[in-house]
């Protein structure tokens, strides 16, 4: 009986508290995204893989291209923007890092060896072939009109989910 009620009081009392968590990061999650909207579309999109929140983060940062270009064009640029920081690691190690010094490796015929296709950072290393790809444009248009927006699509962007991480762990410890 003891034990039942105790258990009871444990049960009841984590309840509480996993509830409770959820709510205040919810409420915060979504305090911050008013001041932070296209880092709380992207931090939805990635961690609850909603896409909703990959269609909104598309809608915000297609609008934030700034080019004489037809709405389709930035679209395509936001798209390969978010295609990369929703895609952060390299396809052939998956960004997993050695815990000794942060490199990541691959084992080939018994040997570790410094993974050859991200040089060991984990990150995907995207070429100008695959943007230029993603964005449906030969290489020689890509870099003419569309790395200078690609390259501030991701800037702007990482900038706002960097505003909206900072202002989330001001107001949750963990
Ligand atoms: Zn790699």
């Amino acid at each position: 009986m003891r034990a039942a009620v105790g258990l009871a009081t444990i049960a009841s009392d984590l309840r509480w508290r996993i509830s409770t968590g959820h709510v205040d990061r919810i409420t915060a999650l979504g305090i911050a995204g008013i001041a932070s909207p296209i880092g709380a579309a992207l931090l939805k999109a990635y961690v609850a893989n909603d896409h909703h929140s990959y269609c909104d983060a598309l809608g915000l940062m297609t609008k934030r291209v700034k080019c004489n270009f037809p709405y389709s064009w930035k679209e395509a640029v936001a798209r390969q923007a978010l295609r990369e920081m929703l895609l952060p690691f390299c396809t052939s190690c998956l960004g997993a890092t050695d815990e000794s010094d942060g490199n990541a490796y691959l084992v080939v015929q018994d040997i570790k060896v410094l993974c050859p296709a991200c040089q060991g950072s984990g990150k995907r290393l995207w070429t100008d072939t695959e943007r230029a790809t993603g964005i449906g444009v030969d290489v020689r248009a890509y870099r003419i009109k569309f790395e200078k927006l690609l390259v501030e699509a991701i800037n702007s962007a990482s900038s706002d989910l960097r505003d909206l991480h900072i202002r989330l762990s001001d107001w949750l410890d963990d």
